[in-house]
């Protein structure tokens, strides 16, 4: 997960990669906000904490990114990274009929992270285990096996991180436990709290982590219905190329402000990627068009042959709107390098 696939959140990303780059990071962190927020900006945050080759931009909005390309950043895309542990809520299921805890259900969680990439919560997290009406916890036996994982030497010799998701429903025998540990862990470790609600919380607990509000996502969701329908429009529009119909369109959207037409720019370039994904790796793509024909005919668009190009034209007409370009010259070139990529499908 690099911050790039991340929308918004730009300033609280930049401070994020400051403290990294500083070299303050603090051994127990907690970001406090929506799970589906929270949780991709704390896997882009371990993937630059590890990365081998931060890469640093000198124009944009998002002032460093992890490369996503070195050993490192890879186990951490993939949550393979052997120094990597998750604590997280967890019940009796079918399959662990006694003493659940979050060691028994390590791949279901992967897999998980991995399918919604992070973009979830933890009803969603319920659904997958199965134990619908059922309360996850993170109990006492969590608490012993995350004290032992972080007391052995990192695998890797770098850093030894742990994500205790859903924080808030750690109870109390987890939360006593596990205190010394989160306000003394052996150097060289991270322990990231990924948490909806604090109010539940130990104020033991609270005090000893330092905490980062994240934005919420609701009004990312609104803006997302009204990018939506937006994107879709100026789609249609594309393989038409009527002068007159596509000028009005980009009209529209040149119309948004500056701030406003940057997150539609980006939404769009992670659309198109969760198109491309779609395609090579059968990950789900929400155009959310209204038209299921639209939505199912369009992510086999974009392929190999025209990925980089589309993401290229994104990243210009990104940077141009950040320079201040006029905006409607920025986005008819832009559909015009679309238009033109997506016929070399
Ligand atoms: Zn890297």
């Amino acid at each position: 997960m690099q911050f790039k696939d991340i929308v918004g959140q730009r300033d609280t990303i930049n401070r994020l990669t400051a403290v990294i780059d500083s070299g303050r990071v603090s051994h127990a962190q907690m970001l406090l906000g929506e799970a589906s927020s929270a949780t991709p900006l704390a896997w882009a945050y371990l993937q630059y904490l590890c990365c081998e080759h931060r890469v640093h931009h000198e124009h944009g909005d998002l002032h460093a990114d992890s490369c996503g390309e070195c050993p490192s950043c890879k186990k951490i895309a993939s949550l393979m990274h052997p120094d990597l542990h998750f604590v997280f809520p967890t019940a009796t299921t079918s399959r662990v009929k006694e003493k659940p805890c979050s060691s028994e259900f390590q791949t279901e969680f992967r897999d998980f992270m991995l399918q919604t990439q992070g973009h979830c919560d933890i009803d969603d997290w319920y659904d997958t285990l199965g134990i619908e009406n059922k309360q996850g916890l993170i109990r006492e036996m969590d608490a012993d096996e995350a004290i032992t994982t972080l007391s052995l030497k990192p695998y890797e010799g770098g850093w030894r991180m742990m994500v205790v998701w859903m924080a808030e429903k750690m109870n109390d025998s987890f939360a006593n436990k596990f205190l010394k540990t989160l306000e003394e862990p052996m150097p060289g470790t991270l322990i990231l709290l990924v948490c909806e609600s604090d109010e539940r919380l130990l104020s033991t607990i609270k005090s000893r982590v330092q905490t980062l509000r994240v934005e919420s996502g609701k009004k990312k969701e609104e803006n997302n219905a009204e990018f939506a329908g937006m994107l879709v429009g100026w789609l249609r529009m594309l393989f038409k190329l009527k002068m007159k119909e596509l000028s009005a369109q980009v009209d529209k959207m040149a119309s948004l402000n500056r701030e406003q037409l940057k997150l539609f720019l980006q939404y769009s370039l992670k659309v198109m990627r969760d198109c491309f994904l779609n395609t090579a790796a059968g990950i789900d793509c929400h155009l959310g068009s209204g038209d299921e024909k639209f939505d199912s005919q369009f992510p086999k668009m974009i392929t190999t042959n025209n990925i980089e190009l589309i993401e290229s034209a994104f990243d210009d007409a990104i940077f141009a709107i950040e320079r201040n370009a006029y905006a409607k010259i920025a986005l008819m070139e832009l559909s015009f390098r679309i238009s033109k990529a997506l016929k070399k499908r």
